[in-house]
């Protein structure tokens, strides 16, 4: 019920294209390059991320980490 359909698991939330999720393309989970990566912690993540059960790209997720590393504020 809760399951999204798969376009839609590719896709990063942030910037819409696509997260190359290992298990997208039918790989183990582990085999996904966000288990090489260290995220920031969750609670900082869900201010960003609108969707916890999406997965966002390495692009997206760099620039999270360098706005949390400098202590920036979010400006749109
Ligand atoms: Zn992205």
């Amino acid at each position: 019920m809760s399951q999204y359909p798969k376009s839609q698991a590719l896709t990063c939330p942030l910037c819409q294209k696509e997260n190359n999720c290992a298990v997208s393309v039918g790989e183990q989970i582990d085999t996904c390059w966000c288990k090489a990566v260290v995220f920031p912690p969750k609670s900082s993540l869900i201010e960003i991320q609108p969707d916890a059960n999406a997965c966002i790209c390495s692009n997206c997720l760099d620039k999270i980490k360098e706005e949390l590393t400098l202590g920036l504020k979010r400006v749109d």
